[in-house]
C-alpha cells in the first residue's frame, strides 16, 4: 500500500470509530501529558508531608475545583432533568433550561444544544432522533442532507416550518452520529416531555425507529409501528396524544424502495391535520 491509500485507509478506520471531526487546531500529545501527569504525582508522592493545619481552612470547597462534567449516575441526572424540566413553564423557558443542563455528557462532546425549529405554536409536532453534524454546527434541527429531504416530504402535503414544529429526542449530537444509548434518551426524556406537553400540538410524529422507541417504550420495531395512529399518554397533559411513527428521511435515503410507504403516511397526516386543526 503506497502512502497516500495508507492514509485514507486510517482516515476511513478513524471515521468508522465516529472521529470524524478536528476540534483542535493544534495536535495534542496525550502520552507526553499522561507521562508529565505521572511524574507530578510521582514526585508529590515523594515529597515530605506538609504540616497538619491546627483546623480545616474555614471555606473548603465542598466539590474539586474545575469544570462539571455532569452528575454522577443516570439516575441523579433524570431527576435534575425532571427538575429542570418541570421548573419550566414556557418553551422558551425550556429551551433555556435544556442549554443550561450539564447532566448529559454528550453536551460535552457537541458543539451546539439543538433545541427545537420552527413554529411553536402550530398543532403539528414532529421529533426526530438526535442532531448530526450539520444540525451541531448551525444549532437547528433537521438541517443536514436528510432534513432538506424532511423539508420536501412537508411541501408535498403543504407543510412547511412556519406550519410544523421540529425537533428531536436528543438535544446534542452523538460524537460520530454513533446510535444514542438508553442512559442518554432517558436523561433527556424530561425535557422531551416537557417540551411536548408546552407545545400541546394535536398531532405527534415520531420520526425513525429512535423517537418511536423513546416514546413508546416497548413498541415494536418501525417497520410494524410506522403508519399508526396510537393515543400517547404524556405527562402534562389532560388527554392522550394522536401520535404516528414514520420513517426517517435519513432511512428513506438509503432505502428508496421504502418511499412508497412514507407516501402514504404523509397522506395520513395530511388527512388527519385536516380533521384536526388548531
Ligand atoms: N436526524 C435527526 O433525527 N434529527 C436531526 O435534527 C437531524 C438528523
Amino acid at each position: 500500500m503506497n502512502d497516500d491509500r495508507a492514509l485514507e485507509a486510517l482516515l476511513q478506520w478513524y471515521l468508522a470509530a465516529g472521529a470524524d471531526e478536528a476540534i483542535g487546531e493544534e495536535p495534542v500529545d496525550r502520552f507526553a501529558e499522561t507521562e508529565r501527569r505521572l511524574a507530578e504525582r510521582n514526585s508529590a508522592r515523594a515529597a515530605p508531608a506538609p504540616a497538619r493545619p491546627a483546623s480545616p481552612p474555614a471555606a473548603a470547597p465542598a466539590v474539586p475545583a474545575g469544570p462539571r462534567l455532569g452528575p454522577d449516575s443516570p439516575a441523579t441526572a433524570i431527576a435534575e432533568a425532571r427538575a429542570a424540566a418541570m421548573a419550566a413553564t414556557t418553551v422558551e423557558e425550556l429551551g433555556r433550561a435544556v442549554a443550561a443542563f450539564e447532566g448529559c455528557s454528550l453536551k460535552h462532546t457537541a458543539t451546539n444544544t439543538v433545541f427545537a425549529d420552527g413554529n411553536p405554536l402550530s398543532r403539528l409536532m414532529f421529533i426526530g432522533e438526535a442532531p448530526g453534524a450539520d444540525e451541531d454546527r448551525i444549532g437547528r434541527p433537521f438541517v443536514g442532507v436528510s432534513g432538506q429531504l424532511l423539508d420536501r416530504m412537508l411541501a408535498t402535503i403543504g407543510l412547511d416550518r412556519t406550519s410544523a414544529y421540529i425537533t428531536n429526542v436528543l438535544f446534542w449530537r452523538p460524537p460520530g452520529n454513533r446510535k444514542p444509548t438508553e442512559a442518554e434518551v432517558a436523561i433527556c426524556r424530561p425535557f422531551v416531555e416537557r417540551h411536548i406537553a408546552l407545545v400541546d400540538p394535536r398531532l405527534l410524529i415520531m420520526v425513525g425507529g429512535t423517537a418511536s422507541a423513546a416514546l413508546v417504550p416497548g413498541s415494536a420495531g418501525i417497520t410494524r409501528l410506522r403508519g399508526r395512529w396510537m393515543a400517547l399518554e404524556i405527562p402534562g397533559l389532560a388527554t392522550p396524544l394522536q401520535a404516528m411513527a414514520m420513517y426517517h428521511p435519513s432511512y428513506l435515503l438509503r432505502s428508496p424502495d421504502r418511499k412508497r410507504d412514507a407516501w402514504a403516511d404523509l397522506l395520513s397526516i395530511k388527512s388527519k391535520n385536516r380533521t384536526n386543526p388548531s
